[in-house]
């Protein structure tokens, strides 16, 4: 349809324009004079006295139907004018096409298997950390003191909030900090933030030059949020576990020999994998050395 309207030219927009504004003032009137004639019994029976009635009545009922035809005419003028103005989206477009150094390649990162050490160690604790389910009077208190009881956007940067990420981390130096799964401990966040802050501090992170940091995107009230998050940790105590304590030292070293163990394989993998490259990277052509993710040397 739009492509089809696209073709029409403008005189010929305009004559369709036209004959359909005399139509909506005409057609009534050509219906409502016989209409009237028939309608009235006095003439019934004498053919010639009915249309001599119905050419009288024809331009008192064009007088009438003027209005709609007003109507339309308003609304084709502000429609037509709305139309020519530009919509955001196209200025959007044309702006991109205008700026050189807009997004135009990114090449994919090489991941390497000692660059998933973090999430691994993040497994070891996650697993472990208690989960507490809060109540729909705990919900509603904490987005009280979010001042988001009728939005939930996420607390760091505004966006649409889609998960709750842990407020202090869970996960420091490799180990449990002791903080939990529990509310007191979450606040509505968006993806992006919540990848971005991983186990950082939120504060630090908030305001550092981490890449997609509320600080590194420019986000607006960056101090007012933060306010507002101090506030959050105010609200509460938060329940710290010492893990060690209540398994028993024993538990507590066989899980940790387990994540070295683990990470010690992970290492002897990526030494593999740096042959494997270094003979493809002879026989390719135009290969470049991948950009290294993680810090394998520090993790063991
Ligand atoms: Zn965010």
């Amino acid at each position: 349809m739009p492509r089809a309207r696209r073709n029409v030219r403008p005189w010929g927009r305009l004559v369709v324009w036209a004959v359909a504004l005399v139509t909506l003032w005409v057609l009534p009137a050509v219906i409502t004079a016989p209409a009237y004639v028939l309608g009235c019994r006095l003439l019934q029976g004498d053919l010639r006295e009915m249309a001599d009635a119905a050419v009288q009545i024809f331009p008192q009922a064009l007088g009438i139907e003027w209005m709609p035809v007003v109507v339309a005419l308003v609304i084709g003028v502000v429609g037509t004018s709305a139309r020519m103005l530009p919509s955001r989206g196209t200025r959007d477009r044309t702006m991109m096409r205008m700026a050189p150094n807009s997004f135009r390649f990114a090449m994919p990162k090489a991941v390497r298997i000692t660059g998933r050490s973090s999430s691994i160690t993040n497994s070891f604790v996650n697993g472990i950390v208690p989960i507490i389910k809060p109540s729909d009077v705990e919900i509603d208190e904490a987005l009280e003191v979010l001042g988001m009881s009728d939005v939930v956007v996420c607390s760091y940067c505004g966006d649409d909030a889609t998960e709750w990420d842990h407020l202090r981390p869970l996960v420091q130096h490799q180990r449990p900090t002791g903080y939990i799964h529990e509310i007191h401990n979450l606040v509505p966040a968006c993806g992006k933030c919540n990848q971005s802050k991983g186990n950082k501090h939120w504060r630090e992170w908030m305001f550092g030059s981490a890449r997609l940091s509320p600080k590194s995107r420019n986000v607006p009230d960056i101090e007012a949020r933060a306010a507002v998050l101090e506030r959050y940790e105010r609200w509460t105590r938060p329940t710290k576990v010492n893990f060690a304590a209540l398994v028993g030292e024993e538990l507590w070293e066989e899980h940790w020999s387990n994540h070295r163990a683990l990470l010690k394989q992970m290492k002897a993998a990526e030494e593999v994998v740096e042959r494997i490259r270094e003979r493809i990277a002879s026989e390719v052509k135009d290969a470049v050395e991948p950009p290294l993710i993680g810090v394998p040397n520090q993790l063991i």
